[in-house]
């Protein structure tokens, strides 16, 4: 049986190079089942292409706009990444002032492609301008980037916003795609019920901490901090590149002298120039807090993903806050 098998196999081969022959040239060899197509998303950071990925499963085709590594609070759309934009099926972005939108949300760079703003029905934080109204205060202006944003843009950082953004996406793929309805539905509760339990493990381990303020490089973590019960003082601003007065950095030294702060947390995207200074003037040490705006090349080769950094996250602000 095995024998006769491995022979008709090895006939139709040769069958089928001879059909290859023949068809070159000729245009006659011509693929008989047609490939289904999947549904091309293109996203500009890691968290919105990671949520995607997990809600669009094999039926969508996830293109990340910002590489691995790049700090993306200061991407600017290129022409490439128009030309991506244009070509797919759904561009996917933060939103939140996250992305320069004004740039992207035309007719000449969408073509097509339905835009969706994942964090649309997020309740967002506003943003707090501490270095501002310290400038104020002196009537003095300093030559640091100005923060334009009206929101804060992490929301990512709470799983509970995710949960919503998730949801967000759902509606999206099934609005261009409804055949796959039902399996979009069952990917986003699948990941939603993963949400649920790294929110059960945050309360879990943050109800029982004595601090109540982390030192962070900069203010990406007002919703988390929000939604479990603690504050983020930011050496530097919403953005990684809005950098601290000598006034702002001496208050923040004095906070750390004070309360005995014995972490500082550093990020692996940014210079930890500042934060080193602080830890080393304060006899503090330094903690990773990932604010998961990219990941990189690396991290991505070792299988991490957004739930595996959130946990990591975790037990080092549990050292942070005992
Ligand atoms: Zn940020």
């Amino acid at each position: 049986m095995i024998k006769k098998w491995k022979k008709s196999i090895t006939a139709s081969m040769c069958l089928l190079v001879l059909f290859l022959v023949v068809g070159c040239g000729s245009n006659t060899a011509k693929t008989t089942e047609p490939e289904v197509k999947k549904i091309k998303v293109v996203t500009t950071m890691y968290p919105v292409y990671e949520f995607v990925k997990q809600v669009g499963g094999d039926k969508v085709d996830v293109v990340m706009l910002i590489p691995p590594g790049a700090e993306p609070h200061d991407w600017e759309p290129t022409a490439k990444d128009i030309i991506q934009i244009k070509s797919a099926k759904i561009f996917a972005y933060h939103g939140a002032d996250f992305e320069p939108v004004e740039k992207l949300l035309h007719k000449d760079v969408l073509g097509d492609a339905l835009a969706v703003e994942i964090s649309k029905d997020v309740k967002k934080l506003e943003a707090k301008h501490e270095e501002e109204d310290e400038e104020e205060e002196h009537g003095h202006t300093h030559g640091h980037a100005h923060e334009e944003h009206q929101f804060d843009p992490h929301a990512w950082l709470d799983p509970i916003a995710v949960q919503q953004e998730i949801k967000t996406i759902q509606q999206a793929l099934t609005a261009v795609d409804e055949r796959n309805a039902d399996y979009y539905k069952q990917n986003a509760e699948t990941y939603n019920k993963k949400l649920t339990e790294l929110d059960e493990q945050y309360k879990k381990v943050l109800t029982g901490i004595t601090r109540k303020e982390i030192v962070t490089s900069h203010r990406a973590f007002g919703y988390l901090a929000n939604r479990y019960g603690f504050e983020q003082l930011g050496i530097m601003g919403l953005s990684p590149d809005a950098e601290p007065t000598p006034d702002r950095m001496a208050k923040i030294t004095e906070f750390c002298r004070e309360h005995k702060v014995k972490y500082i947390f550093f990020e692996t995207l940014t210079s930890p120039k500042l934060a080193q200074t602080l830890a080393k003037e304060t006899g503090a040490e330094l903690l990773v807090l990932n604010p998961i705006e990219s990941l990189t090349e690396q991290e991505m080769k070792e299988g991490k993903n957004y739930l595996t950094i959130m946990g990591e996250n975790l037990v080092n602000l549990q050292k942070a806050l005992k």
